[in-house]
């Protein structure tokens, strides 16, 4: 018997908002234990929140991008449970009514689109965060991420893959980073995912028991658990076992999930309408003014830069998975509309630097190591013969270093490229006068010596020479004898 997975994910998005959703605390990440708390957040009775209202924008616009209906009225609800990371009993989220419901997000497999569609977007606040000391002696509590905004984005069972299920979260986190609303660090927790694995006789339209997997911290991860667990699942069944709905562990250093407790439902949590908040309602117009506000997306842009530039498919995904990217691109294309040189410059030169300097960590990139416009001029220098391609290497690493302009760089080493016939044929003189033996070699039919020849010019010129003029000068040269 040959078992189809079905998979749907759950992400928890952590926003990028200045203060936290019910109260004004900072959300900065990774300060000192319990700085950045308050009444509100450190849960003590009689306070009372304030919902963020950057926070619902935040949700409109993740909702807006996904093909979501917007509710014009939603509610917070309180979910139940006991944690001493949860200072309140219970945490602020939204059950019935969330303000998000059945968008979709298309993700490509093997160059072919496939939809899978959102049950929901809501929002809620995060817990705090309890840290067990090694020798077991005690567990302290730290609240800085209590009352943190999140979006839990709940997508149906459609992925049938480990792939599917990484092109899916790989997909909306760019999309999320995209809107600049969330800065996707998995290690940091701030796009965090659990997976929803079951497993059904091929060709059956039931579903099996769901199996939740918690604690995965990285594509590779998500990918390899569902892996295990589609394994996991399926060897039980054949063998004659039966599963138990419940939550798994992934457990990163022995590569397995591990029982962790049976699944609750719903109905464990008591969900209510809290009655400290009052329903959400947003108007129209406020969704089409965000709306109006959205940049251009990750795949529309990606087909832009392909059919609009003249790239390859590859190139324009490389320069669009990126906001601040493909921003730099378009910049520096505005000064100088090379787009295939300025794509290669920033694939390969800049992209090692961004690495090198790991500025490729930040969300969006503001102050490049060279700029697009200094950039963009370099090209234009090597487009219009001022300088060789490979003293563009030069000027390139000088950008980096340097306020100065790809201009003066130039003019202040000195690299401008000779291209006069005079200057290029006296140095082909001394050059031939310097390698006879070459020069006899070469007219006595060995073609391998001119290559040799012209390298020497090149020398003689610090490699400022045009190479193409080099090799016709030298060639007409050798032609009338020595
Ligand atoms: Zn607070």
């Amino acid at each position: 018997m040959t078992y189809e997975p079905v998979i749907g994910l759950e992400v928890h998005a952590q926003l990028l908002t200045q203060s936290k959703i019910f109260c004004g605390c900072s959300t900065l990440f990774g300060g000192e234990p319990n700085q950045n708390t308050c009444p509100v957040c450190a849960g003590f009775p009689g306070v009372l929140p304030v919902l963020n209202k950057q926070v619902v924008e935040f949700a409109i616009k993740a909702g807006l991008v996904t093909h979501c209906a917007i509710a014009h009225s939603s509610i917070l609800a309180r979910k139940n449970y006991f944690y001493p990371d949860l200072p309140k009993g219970y945490q602020i989220s939204q059950y019935e009514l969330p303000i998000c419901t059945a968008g979709y997000i298309d993700i490509e497999i093997d160059g072919t689109l496939k939809r899978i569609r959102l049950t929901r977007i809501h929002m809620e606040e995060d817990a705090g965060k309890t840290i067990h000391d090694a020798r077991g002696a005690a567990s302290l509590v730290d609240l800085n991420r209590a009352g943190v905004p999140l979006l839990e984005i709940v997508s149906e069972p459609d992925m049938r893959s480990p792939q599917e299920a990484g092109a899916y979260l790989r997909t909306l986190r760019q999309i999320l980073q995209y809107l600049s609303i969330c800065d996707g660090n998995m290690e940091e927790g701030s796009f965090r995912c659990d997976a929803n694995v079951s497993v059904r006789p091929q060709g059956s339209e039931v579903l099996g028991t769901k199996i939740e997997i918690k604690n995965v911290n990285s594509f590779k991860a998500v990918e390899k658990a569902i892996g295990f667990e589609i394994e996991r699942q399926s060897d039980t069944l054949s063998d004659g076992g039966k599963l138990v709905q419940e939550t798994r562990l992934w457990d990163e250093h022995r590569e397995q999930t591990r029982s962790m407790r049976s699944k609750e439902s719903a109905h464990d949590y008591r969900y209510f309408p809290d009655p400290d908040l009052l329903p959400i309602i947003i108007d129209e117009s406020w969704i089409t003014e965000i709306r109006a506000g959205l940049p251009e997306l990750p795949n529309a842009r990606k087909a832009r830069f392909a059919a609009g530039y003249g790239l390859t498919p590859y190139d324009a995904e490389l320069l669009s998975s990126r906001r601040d990217v493909a921003d730099y691109f378009e910049t520096a294309l505005a000064v100088h509309p090379n787009p295939k040189a300025l794509g290669n410059w920033i694939i390969g030169d800049l992209f090692r630097v961004l690495k090198e300097r790991r500025l490729d960590e930040h969300l969006y990139i503001t102050n490049w190591p060279v700029s697009p416009q200094y950039l963009a001029q370099m090209v234009q220098l090597i487009d219009e013969d001022k300088i060789s391609g490979k003293i563009g290497k030069t000027v390139f690493e000088a950008l980096l270093g340097s306020s100065l302009s790809p201009h003066e760089i130039i003019s202040e080493k000195n690299l401008e490229q000779v291209s006069d016939d005079a200057s290029i044929a006296a140095t082909v003189e001394q050059v031939i006068a310097a390698n006879m033996k070459q020069v006899a070699q070469y007219q006595s039919g060995n073609e391998k010596v001119f290559g040799f020849l012209v390298g020497q010019v090149m020398k003689a010129t610090q490699g400022k020479a045009k190479p193409q003029k080099v090799n016709e000068t030298l060639r007409r040269r050798l032609e009338k004898g020595a």
